[in-house]
């Protein structure tokens, strides 16, 4: 049996009551004018063609949900709820028109009356555009089904809405309602039950779930009214509120989800209003933020820097631009620096109407920390506080992509200090780093502000010149740099000489890369260090397969005292005046690739790949036995010694034994010693000199005048004799190189000390040697250094005086 009787679609008891609830409404609500009222099926009075839209459609709870914008529906569902419970509610909700990008703010006023919804519908102060549109009243009513039933919750008729909703027919008549509900709901409903057959007249409801004929639950609210005594039946009104209980559930869970998240994560999170004021923060954001936290974001934006002014904080966010900047604050606890991500996003709507903001803070500190001290040492040079390798690098980088851009040329200077190892050996690392940080900051100002200097490590500098006027310019800074670079320094109170080499590449428009570049000059430096006659050297490609020679040259030096591709020439030393033998300089002689190699060549790879002790044992030794070739000749044999033999206190041993092993008196051996090298003031190598001295050699001091501590060797060490440097003897036309000459004689003289000169071609520079007091040289015009056999040495007696150069 329907109930048509009962229906509400055609008008009755449920559109007058609605009229007398919705008048008693408008009187608690002074502003409203009922300009429109709609019901399920008909529409009162004159209704804005979009409001009437939205309510065309009969399941209010549905449709009016669908209207809302997904974030307020919790909020609508939740008012419609308390209206129904407790007869009213009201909230603020956006309600979408169609299409659905259409959004404005509007108050909503809920009522209940006689199962009846009512909402009143005003728009919201804040929506200024909509302030135009008059307020609207609606009465609108939800698809209700109807039920009867007897005592027993038996079905004794259901209306056409139950058929079309739940799918139950006649066929359900004479079953219990409770077959239908839910197990898990079964002891409410009778709860209910109970209750509402205590009570005749009265009313009572729940929310329980009926299920649909195809086996789905649908969450329902029943209103049951006792009319047992009356008419005999219960009448049970049904709404369903599938729709609601899910949008209730999911939103409510959507913000618990989100409400725990946002204070597990790590990061501070806040959200602020269309007024930039703050609504929420995470726990996190408050302590990162301490005493500023309730501050206005558009005012913290400009505080923090983010912006200029707070009023352009408020301009970018409503424009819709992201504002991110990383931040640092002071932390409240211990006043040190905390770095922050600051990231403020702003919310807007489809329709582009501002909503406020979000923010997220993250705490980078750590990793700003690590990353600075990083960065500082990535980059520059501690010492010094120029770039380092990488600083260089990074910079060169910049400057070739710049010259591709540009056009431009870019030259790399690569400089080396010439034993600058000697200072830290004499003075110590810390004295050594000092003056390298002096000689920086003297660099620095050679520079032009387009150039970047920086230290590769150790004494190595690297200049990057950017945009340079070609070789010319390069050299230039070369020669400045150069000339900073050489001079004598304060350490101490004792002065210090320093030298330096510098090699120079060009690259044109950025065409090569920076480690190739630095490589390129870095040769280039090395062949300044071996030349030092010319400025500094302009890379050429060649130099890389001399580089490759050179490296296997160096490496056969290993085997040269083995493998026969050694051997030791020797020179007389004469008399003067007589020209009669008093001695050989042994001088090395060496062969490589069938070609000979000159010992200004070789003696300095053997010092730098550590050979040289092998090289100088094997001199020593050959020319013991060659002085025992002929024991009949009271000779003196000079033997040069490198400064590297003699920084090792293990030489004056060598000596000794093999001194032991021929039968050559202490006496007749003369160690020459070059005076280049500041040695004196090394201690290790003053031992080393008086051990020798103790042995009962002789040390001469080699290319006299050349150095720059000649009269501190004469001084100080335990010296036999001078041997003055060819040089002078070149040069003896020049009346100041003669006097110098003739100065030295007198004075070795007065100190007891032999003298040879040295390089001695022509009988007049003989002649002229002599005039000035010296007695004894060295040089073509008495002979070449040859190897010496007993045959050759034959020529030497005593008996066959009468030589002179082949
Ligand atoms: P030094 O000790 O000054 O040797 C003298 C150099 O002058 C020798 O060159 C010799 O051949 C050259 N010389 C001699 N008389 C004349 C002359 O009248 N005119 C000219 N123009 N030159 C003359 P060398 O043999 O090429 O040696 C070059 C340097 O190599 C030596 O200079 C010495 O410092 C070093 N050296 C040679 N052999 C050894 C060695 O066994 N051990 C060490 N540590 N150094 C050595
Ligand atoms: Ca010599
Ligand atoms: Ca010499």
């Amino acid at each position: 049996m329907a109930l048509e009787q009962l229906s509400t679609g055609d008008g009755g008891w449920s559109e007058a009551h609605a009229w007398a609830a919705l008048k008693e409404l408008s009187k608690q609500h002074p502003r409203v004018e009922l300009s429109a009222i709609s019901t399920a099926n008909a529409v009162h009075g004159e209704v804005p063609e979009e409001i009437s839209k939205l309510f065309a459609e009969p399941t209010l709870s549905q449709i009016f949900l669908e209207q809302t914008a997904p974030e307020h529906v919790s909020t609508v569902a939740a008012a419609w709820q308390q209206a129904r419970l407790r007869g009213a509610a009201h909230c603020r909700a956006v309600l979408l028109r169609e299409p659905d990008t259409e959004r404005s703010l509007y108050w909503l006023d809920f009522r209940e009356a006689f199962g009846i919804v009512l909402l009143i519908v005003l728009p919201s102060d804040d929506a200024m555009a909509l302030a135009t549109v008059p307020p609207v009243a609606f009465v609108v009513r939800d698809r209700i089904m109807v039920h009867l039933a007897d005592e027993t919750s038996q079905l004794l008729a259901i209306d056409d809405a139950t058929t079309e909703t739940l799918g139950w027919g006649d066929e359900v008549l004479g079953q219990t309602t409770l077959s239908f509900i839910h197990p898990e709901d079964h002891e409410r409903s009778i709860a209910m039950w109970v209750e509402l057959l205590a009570d005749p007249g009265g009313a009572r409801q729940v929310r329980l779930r009926y299920r649909h004929v195809d086996g789905h639950y649908l969450w329902v609210e029943t209103t049951n009214v006792n009319l047992l005594l009356t008419e005999g039946h219960i009448r049970r009104e049904v709404v369903d509120v599938t729709e609601e209980v899910r949008a209730v559930g999911d939103a409510r869970n959507r913000e618990l989800v989100l409400a725990s998240l946002a204070e597990a994560l790590p990061s501070g999170i806040a959200q602020f209003d269309q007024m930039l004021q703050q609504v929420f923060s995470n726990r996190q954001w408050d302590q990162m933020l301490a005493e500023r936290r309730d501050v206005d974001l558009a005012e913290f934006a400009a505080d923090v820097g983010l912006v200029p002014t707070a009023r352009d904080a408020t301009d970018a966010l409503r424009g819709g631009t992201t504002l991110r900047k990383e931040i640092t604050l002071e932390s409240r606890d211990d006043g040190s620096e905390r770095r922050y991500r600051l990231h403020i996003e702003p919310v807007t709507e489809s329709d582009g109407t501002f909503e406020g903001a979000v923010c997220c803070l993250d705490d980078i500190t750590e990793s700003w920390n690590l990353q600075r001290r990083l960065s500082a040492q990535a980059t520059s040079d501690a010492l010094t506080g120029l770039a380092n390798r990488s600083g260089i690098v990074a910079t060169l980088d910049a400057v070739l992509a710049e010259a591709r851009a540009q056009q431009m040329t870019t030259a790399v200077l690569f400089l080396d200090f010439d034993g600058f190892k000697r200072v830290n050996d004499q003075f110590g690392h810390a004295a050594g780093d000092t003056l390298l940080g002096e000689i920086a900051e003297t660099f620095r100002l050679c520079l032009r502000p387009d150039d970047t200097i920086g230290r590769q490590g150790g004494d190595e500098f690297i200049v990057v010149c950017r945009d340079v006027g070609g070789v010319a310019g390069a050299t230039a800074v070369a020669q400045r740099l150069l000339r900073a670079a050489s001079g004598s320094w304060s350490i101490r109170g004792q002065r210090v000489e320093t030298r330096a080499s510098c090699g120079i590449t060009l690259d044109v428009n950025g065409r090569s890369t920076s480690e190739a570049l630095i490589a390129e000059a870095d040769l280039a430096m090395y062949e300044h260090k071996r030349d030092r006659g010319a400025g500094p050297v302009v890379f050429r490609r060649s130099m890389f397969d001399e580089q490759r020679l050179e490296l296997r040259r160096d490496t056969a030096l290993a085997t040269a005292t083995t493998d026969g591709s050694l051997e030791v020439h020797y020179q007389p030393i004469v008399t003067l005046n007589t020209q009669s033998l008093v001695g050989f300089e042994a001088l090395a002689r060496w062969r490589f690739d069938d070609a000979p190699v000159g010992p200004d060549v070789f003696i300095p790879a053997a010092e730098r790949r550590a050979f040289i002790d092998d090289i100088g044992e094997f001199v020593l030794r050959e020319v013991c036995a060659a002085s025992a070739l002929d024991p009949t000749l009271d000779l003196v044999w000079s033997v040069n010694v490198s400064p590297v033999q003699l920084a090792n206190t293990d030489f004056p041993a060598t000596v000794s034994d093999a001194l032991d092993g021929s039968g050559l008196a202490p006496a007749r051996l003369a160690l020459e010693i070059t005076e280049g090298m500041p040695i004196v003031q090394s201690a290790k190598t003053r031992k080393v000199l008086f051990d020798l001295h103790d042995l009962g050699v002789r040390i001469m001091v080699d290319d006299f005048g050349t150095g720059f501590a000649s009269l501190d060797y004469l001084r100080d060490l335990p010296m036999s004799a001078v041997k003055i440097d060819r040089s002078f003897v070149d040069d003896l036309d020049n009346p100041r190189t003669a006097a110098i000459v003739e100065t030295v004689v007198s004075m070795a003289d007065r100190l007891d000390l032999y003298v040879v000169t040295e390089g001695v071609e022509t009988d007049e520079q003989r002649q002229a040697l002599m005039a000035m007091g010296a007695r004894m040289g060295q040089g073509y015009l008495f002979g070449r250094p040859e190897a010496l056999t007993a045959h050759t040495l034959h020529r030497y007696r005593p008996s066959g005086r009468s030589r002179s150069a082949h």
